[in-house]
């Protein structure tokens, strides 16, 4: 079965191609600077293998676009729009709604919408995704999966914030977290890896990249995350902040005369590893100007993991002990440098890094010593599979309903 994976975001439209039974990509590519006269459409396997500047005004132009390259020309990798059995889409907010991926209909589509006030970019770019997907394959089922979905299992005490309860319930305040396909597929994946049934484990599960989070899984079952009511909140991120003292927020705000959207950009967008360095976003040109001396450099990447540290023992201490600390993401799986500072001085918490296995590639892996009470395993995450296998799974039973239907 051929699933079309789908993540649209505010003015880009990636998307995959994915022979689920065989795992294999069969076409993948990105939309980018959609309603822009500068968009671009790169298509193809490898990187950057068809890179066109074409118009694509809108969101279901892209759709056209991406369909017109996968049946047609040299970048054909279907024969005609039939052998796409389902679409997953990803959505990035499902609020309270959603504690798992659902096929697609109209209500879905009304609480998707309704949803957009809490990720206002992200769920109208998704619709516009959706609904450019049913205009040009109407009868082909369709899935949402969402960001938010594996976090509706944590408990009041873990989402709430200590304001006033009236204030959180008026405005759906609470923690919602984020990269949830992400942590999903990681926690999963590492229990199919140390050959254990998920139920019997206690996880933390690391996404380090430009976006950071980390996730306790206590028996299959999300109980907290470093992401809240938005993805601001939690680890420092490559131009994100993450937690700070609140009161810092109306400070510089009052100091510096700054909107609400200013500090909101400033928090966003200027921060993290960018703002404590001035260098960059992206850790290895952080830390290659670390390595020449740059003190702020130095510091940013040392805040980075710091930052990482402190949540692994919070979610320690929150599910009373771990077995496996799993790392994903661009830093997570490529900078060994990172993980040695991460774990550093855990040995007294069960927790050993094995140098040599550190220093490997960035495969699937074990990285902590075999004496290590606790497991740290490398292991590249795969949200667009997830979002295939979820899609497959959900039309699966559909398409079994049918047919009990059509028996009777
Ligand atoms: P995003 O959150 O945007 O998906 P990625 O998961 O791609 O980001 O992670 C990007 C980060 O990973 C950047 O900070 C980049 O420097 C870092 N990274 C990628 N490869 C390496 C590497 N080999 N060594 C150190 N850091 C790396």
């Amino acid at each position: 079965m051929n699933v079309l994976v789908i993540n649209a975001g505010s003015s880009s439209l990636k998307y995959q191609l994915i022979n689920v039974e065989t795992q294999e990509i069969l076409a993948k590519g990105l939309c980018d600077r959609v309603g822009s006269d500068e968009s671009t459409h790169k298509h193809g396997l490898d990187e950057n293998e068809m890179c066109i500047h074409t118009p694509i005004p809108d969101h279901d132009h892209a759709v056209a676009v991406v369909l017109e390259v996968l049946t047609s020309g040299p970048t054909k990798a279907i024969e005609s729009l039939d052998e796409i059995d389902a679409v997953g889409h990803r959505i990035v907010q499902g609020g309270k709604y959603f504690d798992r991926s659902v096929v697609i209909d109209e209500e879905v589509i009304r609480r998707i919408d309704e949803l957009a006030e809490l990720a206002p970019l992200h769920n109208k770019a998704a619709i516009m995704g959706i609904r450019g997907c049913q205009h040009y394959m109407p009868d082909v089922p369709m899935v949402a999966v969402f960001d938010t979905s594996f976090y509706q299992s944590l408990l009041p005490k873990a989402y709430m914030y200590p304001l006033p309860y009236e204030l959180c319930e008026k405005y759906a305040i609470r923690k919602y977290g984020a990269h949830g396909t992400s942590h999903r597929f990681i926690a999963e994946r590492a229990a199919d890896f140390l050959d254990e049934d998920i139920t019997d484990l206690k996880l933390i599960t690391c996404h380090l990249g430009n976006g950071c989070s980390i996730t306790a899984v206590d028996h299959g079952m999300a109980v907290d995350t470093s992401m809240g009511l938005t993805p601001l909140d939690g680890l420092m991120m490559g131009t994100r902040c993450g937690s700070i003292d609140p009161a810092i927020v109306t400070y510089v705000m009052e100091k510096e005369n700054l909107t609400p959207a200013e500090m909101n950009d400033l928090m966003n967008k200027q921060s993290g590893l960018l703002g404590v360095s001035g260098i960059s976003n992206d850790l290895r040109s952080v830390d290659a100007e670390a390595e020449k001396g740059n003190e702020r450099a130095l510091l940013a990447y040392e805040m980075y993991s710091n930052s990482v540290k402190k949540c692994i023992g919070q979610y320690i201490a929150v599910m009373g002990g771990v077995d496996c600390i799993v790392l994903t993401g661009g830093v997570g799986e490529n900078s060994a440098k990172m993980r040695r500072l991460i774990f550093a001085g855990m040995q007294t918490m069960g927790i050993v890094l094995d140098e040599a296995r550190n220093r490997e590639g960035s495969r699937e892996r074990q990285i902590s010593t075999d004496e290590s009470e606790v497991l740290i395993v490398v292991i590249p995450t795969d949200e667009e599979l997830m979002i295939a296998r979820d899609t497959y799974e959900l039309v699966h039973d559909l398409i079994d309903d049918y047919a009990f239907a059509e028996v009777w």
